[in-house]
């Protein structure tokens, strides 16, 4: 008999694996991955199911490491912390606050488990930073085999540099030791600016701000700038009421409204679109890091946001821009403006390059592709790289183009999982057979 569906975050996939397993320890991993590969079954890890794409769905066992979480160890000399693959990121959070440290960075939201984080190349925004996965320093995780292999930038430094962004392609990571800095405040300043301003100072937010973002209002002349700078004397302000029902009811209960709005009466998705341009909030908040870099989202969507080389930015942005403008998509959201720094993981969309990052969203009641794939086309006669828990339509082939060090990748895979324990039909698209 089949369990009841699982869903992602956006609702939009929905599957019913056989079997449905929350390992406690690491053991209870290898015998569960030993047992699949005896009897040629399938196995798929989930994190906290945030991924828009097909990476998890599974019609046979679906592994959740929800009761393996925390801290395993910690080192406060070197700033490093060891922890259980299915920490959660506030957990986590909390966790290194009170050992008096924190991530150098973090993405917009923190529901991710740190394994799926990094698995799918999760990133903020600040030019002196990296993916999430560049904050790994050491991973334990059980192959297709049934065996527990480690692995840092000392020991299979190869293998290690795969096992950064891996898709669950070669694995279940058990334990990420993570190269932390100590425990800061960040003061957030957000801004309604006029969008021309903000692109000709562009290069000066990105170097003199420790974060900068922005986004774009479709069909308006607006920009919301997000600053977040280091501060020392300043008192963390948590109870400012007036930050929190902002970014509860503008942010999400209002918004909400208005996507449905939208979505009832398609013409409405311009006044919309200016609707939320002239209610961008300014505000500043004060707070220990990892409370500030994460933010609620309560209105669901489907998103597609791809990595462009950091120069190719301007042009890919303009193109993009007209044809939100002149395409008659009838979409509001936001377009999301982030700046990452170059790695050299061979399924990271940073590889080799100082990277921007651009994401679309669509109300998730709405049909999506129509916009995604007139916006994928830009990215694609860019070099854009999608992150890969976004929409995108990729196939192994156009991975093999953009990735040259695809064949290492898939080298370490056939050697982790000779017999495909991990592997599904869309794995097997995005990765070949
Ligand atoms: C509202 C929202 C906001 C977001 N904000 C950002 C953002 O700011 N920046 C950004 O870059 N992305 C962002 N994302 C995308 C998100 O960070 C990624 O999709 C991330 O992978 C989700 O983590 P998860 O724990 O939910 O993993 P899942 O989606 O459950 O899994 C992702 C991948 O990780 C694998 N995996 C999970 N656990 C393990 C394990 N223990 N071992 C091996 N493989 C494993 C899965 O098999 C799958 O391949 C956002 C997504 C949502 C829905």
């Amino acid at each position: 008999m089949r369990l009841p569906p699982v869903k992602n975050w956006s609702q939009q996939l929905s599957w019913s694996p056989a079997e449905l397993a929350y390992p406690g320890s690491e053991e209870a991993i290898v015998q569960l991955v030993q047992r699949a590969a005896e009897s040629g079954r399938k196995v798929r890890a989930i994190g906290s199911g945030h991924s828009f794409t097909p990476l998890v769905p599974t019609d046979d066992v679906l592994v959740s490491l929800d009761r393996y979480q925390g801290l395993v160890s910690v080192k406060r000399e070197t700033l490093r912390a060891t922890v259980r693959g299915g920490t959660k990121l506030h957990t986590l959070g909390e966790l290194l606050f009170a050992e008096g440290m924190a991530m150098e960075n973090m993405g917009d939201i923190d529901a991710q488990s740190i394994a799926g984080t990094i698995s799918t190349g999760t990133h903020g925004t600040g030019v002196e930073f990296g993916t999430i996965s560049t904050q790994v320093v050491g991973l334990r995780f059980v192959n297709g085999k049934g065996e527990v292999v480690s692995c840092s930038p000392e020991d299979k430094p190869e293998l290690f540099r795969c096992m950064q962004v891996s898709l669950g392609a070669l694995g279940i990571i058990t334990e990420v030791t993570l190269q932390c800095v100590p425990a800061y405040r960040l003061a957030l300043e957000n801004r309604k600016e006029p969008l021309e301003a903000v692109l000709a100072d562009l290069e000066n937010r990105k170097q003199h701000n420790r974060n900068f973002e922005f986004y774009w209002m479709p069909y308006t002349g607006t920009a919301w700038t997000k600053s977040s700078n280091a501060v020392s004397g300043e008192q963390p302000d948590q109870d400012n009421w007036l930050n929190k029902a902002s970014e509860y009811l503008l942010e999400n209960v209002a918004f909400k409204v208005l996507c449905d709005l939208a979505h009832a009466v398609p013409a409405m998705n311009k006044p919309v679109a200016r609707i939320s341009a002239a209610s961008v909030p300014t505000l500043r908040k004060v707070y220990h890091s990892h409370r500030v870099y994460a933010t609620k989202r309560m209105v669901r969507f489907m998103e597609m946001e791809y990595n462009v080389p950091a120069e190719a930015y301007a042009d890919v942005f303009q193109e993009i821009r007209r044809r939100v403008n002149t395409g008659g998509f009838n979409v509001h959201f936001p377009i999301e403006n982030r700046w990452v720094k170059a790695d050299q993981i061979p399924l990271s969309p940073a590889y080799g390059r100082d990277s921007a990052y651009i994401a679309c969203h669509v109300y998730h009641k709405k049909p999506f592709r129509p916009y995604l794939e007139a916006l994928e086309a830009i990215f694609r006669a860019h070099g854009g790289r999608p992150h890969w828990g976004k929409w995108n339509s990729l196939k192994a082939a156009d991975v093999a183009e953009l990735y040259p060090e695809f064949p290492v990748f898939l080298r370490h895979r056939e050697q982790h999982d000779p017999d495909g324990v991990f592997r599904t039909p869309y794995l097997e698209k995005l990765l070949g057979a």
